[in-house]
This record gives structure tokens, sequence and C-alpha cells, in this order.
């Protein structure tokens, strides 16, 4: 299995470089920094550029936020998370991967201001997770 060769935070970004827009609308070095993943065969048989990989870096990013996805590279998708964000951070960023938009129930992950309490989906929220093209069984 592929590993990352070195540190995943790149030492010569300045912390809160990142922003949360679209991979395509990041700087040319920023691109390059979210594309620096593996791209060999995958632990399941297939390719790295199904799964799923997760940065935490230095933050917060700017704006405030603790975390962003999804960045879908051209090596796959990429979440990023702040060092130090609550748990449910990185559950909510993958919903986001997973196609789910933000709601208003405190007591959902995809509330996006409030840490909920819960990690309530909905059924409709489960359905849309299960029928993104991100989503797959373990064999
Ligand atoms: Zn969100």
């Amino acid at each position: 299995m592929a590993s990352l060769a070195g540190p995943i935070v790149n030492p010569s970004i300045p912390t809160n470089a990142l922003t949360c827009s679209q991979f395509e609308q990041q700087t040319s070095y920023l691109r390059s920094w979210l594309n620096f993943r593996p791209t060999g065969p995958g632990p399941f048989g297939r390719t790295n550029t199904r799964d799923v990989a997760v940065y935490y870096v230095q933050g917060p990013l700017v704006g405030g936020f603790v975390g962003c996805a999804p960045y879908i590279t051209p090596n796959g998708p990429v979440i990023v998370v702040t060092n130090g964000a609550a748990g449910q951070t990185l559950a909510h960023e993958l919903g986001h991967l997973l196609g789910l938009a933000h709601v208003n129930d405190v007591n959902n992950l995809m509330n996006p201001t409030a840490f909920p309490t819960s990690y309530l989906l909905t059924n409709q929220q489960c359905t849309t997770a299960r029928s993104s093209r991100h989503f797959q069984s373990c064999p």
C-alpha cells in the first residue's frame, strides 16, 4: 500500500492559506498540494483514486472554517480537516463528499454551524449517501 512520503502539512504553506473554494478555483500551488496523495493500488484491490484522502492541517482555514470537502482532484477525492476540530467534523465533511447538503436541524450531522450532540442522518440522507459514486463497500 502506498503511503505519503512526508508530512501532510507542507511547512512552506502559511497557516490559513487554504480557502474552502472548489479544487479548480484554488491556486495552482494549492491544487498540486491537494493532489499530493497516493495514486497506486488501494488496500481493497482497487485504485486509490476511489479512496478518500483526509488531510489534517493547521487551522482554522480562511474564513474560520474547520473543514472543507469535497475536493475532487485528478487523483481522487480529498477532505481537509483542521487539527483539533471536533470528531464529527470529519463525518460532516464525508457527508458532503457523499452528496449531502447542509440542513437546519441542530441535531443533524449536516448542520453547518452547531456541533450536534448526535450524528443523526435522515433516511433520505442515508439513501443519498449510499447512491454516491464515492460510496463503496469493503469486500
Ligand atoms: Zn458543511
